[in-house]
């Protein structure tokens, strides 16, 4: 599959108009974008809407790279390399590599389709498109029916201090330096000042319920609900609110929410998620492996389910969604 050419500028969608009635998803990367891929099979793509975050944003070698945006657009549109979990099936890698030859640091890889997605939306931001409309542009492009909502047009890059004082983007703490387990504390200020991007109170204020994909707590749902209006927006919707844990058997899946939910004081576990989340949630699904968490966790106030979370391909990632559509049904 390859995307859709790109349209000429006068076709490029206007303003968002949103369905009556939507499941509202709010994103990271690889583990909402596995999630999203089962909730698509159990509801119709076009009433579900992921609030993304963009914590995670960056500049590498002069173009704006949107990971988590990216990660659920590639994966929805079954062009995702399943493999790395990031970046397109089958991509080369001749950009970054001719990069390394002339001296620079690449540490961070992107590949060369990768590259020409986010040289476009670096060209239509700098032709004065926000980062919203580029993002709704590349997911109709891909072919993608689920609305994709990135979380502000306004730069919030999500910081990790580390013990030893060193303060590091998000991207340098994961990628550059291998996730090190000596996290003092993560720095969402930018988030918090940030507005959030058009659409984004609208889809909570229209959503029947809101869907916590099985993402990084810390760095990926953190900064969604760290952008002001955000967390209010929820709390006055008033519909469920149901979560899935990312941690399963006491450990993340992958990635590295442990350091990170260790660094802000929050135990490796199930409850300790839904400790994190109980303030603005109202349901929680946590696998078989964390059974003996679910009375503690109820005791909490959520209503819980218990099922099989390892969403090893599509057909699992649905009986995940359908347990989350219970919850908030
Ligand atoms: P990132 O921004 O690419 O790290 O992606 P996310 O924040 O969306 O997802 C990372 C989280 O997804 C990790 O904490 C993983 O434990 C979790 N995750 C990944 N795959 C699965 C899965 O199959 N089941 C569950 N329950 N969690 C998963």
């Amino acid at each position: 599959m390859t995307p859709r050419p790109l349209a000429d500028d006068r076709k490029a969608p206007g303003p968002m108009t949103h369905e009556p009635e939507t499941w509202l998803a709010l994103a990271g990367g690889v583990g909402a974008a596995r999630f999203l891929r089962g909730l698509v099979r159990a509801v119709p793509p076009n009433e579900i809407t992921a609030l993304v975050n963009t914590g995670d944003d960056c500049s590498f070698y002069g173009v704006h790279v949107s990971p988590d945006c990216d990660i659920v657009t590639y994966t929805l549109a079954g062009m995702i390399d399943g493999e790395r979990g990031w970046g397109l099936e089958g991509d080369t890698f001749q950009l970054v590599d001719a990069l390394e030859q002339l001296g620079h640091q690449v540490w961070f890889r992107l590949g060369d389709r990768d590259y020409a997605t986010c040289l476009h939306r670096t060209l239509r931001m700098a032709g004065g498109a926000g980062l919203a409309q580029v993002a709704d542009e590349l997911r109709q492009r891909f072919g993608v029916a689920v609305r994709i909502v990135p979380m502000s047009e306004d730069p919030c890059p999500t910081n990790v201090r580390l013990t030893d004082g060193r303060v590091l983007h998000f991207e340098e703490y994961l990628i550059r330096e291998g996730s090190p387990d000596t996290v003092a504390g993560v720095d969402l200020s930018a988030a918090e000042a940030a507005k959030p991007a058009p659409g984004v109170l609208d889809a909570i204020a229209e959503a029947r319920a809101i869907l916590v994909c099985p993402s990084n707590p810390v760095v990926s749902v953190g900064p969604i609900l760290a952008v002001p209006g955000v967390r209010d927006a929820i709390a006055a919707a008033g519909v469920p609110v149901v979560a899935v844990s990312p941690i399963v058997g006491g450990k993340p899946v992958k990635g590295p929410a442990a350091q990170l939910l260790r660094g802000v004081g929050c135990e490796v576990s199930a409850l300790g998620v839904a400790e994190f989340y109980r303030e603005w949630i109202t349901g929680f699904v946590i696998d078989e492996q964390d059974a003996d968490h679910a009375k503690a966790i109820e005791a909490l106030g959520l209503d819980v389910r218990v099922v099989d979370t390892i969403m090893r391909d599509a057909e699992a990632a649905e009986g995940v969604a359908r347990a989350v559509l219970e919850l908030a049904g």
